[in-house]
């Protein structure tokens, strides 16, 4: 799939749509998801236009991928979410339902977080 600049995130990577911005740095943007399914409910993405993590994988530097991760990480720690734990996912693709076409890691924290994922299919 190519990637479409038109994208929410890419807005946001714009300037053109605010964001309730966590941390930043050459790598990767971090901000509160607009609709939070835990008590801290955070998503960093890369800067760079990567649909998903397939592709982000695939396509980005080792530099880049590196930078990327130790951005979601330095993310949970500024949050405060290290020692006790936090969860971080990322949706590729229909059958994860992912809805924004540019890479995006989930952080969510804050309190017991349950199962891992609820049990779905055969
Ligand atoms: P996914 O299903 O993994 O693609 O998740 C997309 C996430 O982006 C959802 O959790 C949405 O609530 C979140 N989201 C969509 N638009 C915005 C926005 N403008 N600011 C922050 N989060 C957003």
């Amino acid at each position: 799939m190519a990637y479409d600049d038109q994208n929410v995130f890419a807005k946001i990577l714009r300037g053109e749509i605010p964001c309730k911005k966590v941390y930043e740095d050459e790598f990767a943007l971090a901000f509160h998801d607009i609709n939070p399914m835990a008590p801290v409910h955070v998503l960093v993405i890369p800067k760079g236009p990567y649909v998903s993590f397939a592709d982000f994988a695939r396509e980005a530097d080792a530099e880049t991928v590196a930078g990327f991760f130790q951005a979601v990480n330095t993310t949970a720690r500024e949050l405060g979410l290290d020692p006790q734990g936090y969860r971080i996912l990322a949706n590729h693709g229909p059958t994860a339902r992912q809805e924004v076409q540019h890479f995006h890691v989930h952080i969510f924290g804050g309190t017991d977080l349950g199962p891992m994922i609820s049990r779905v299919g055969g």
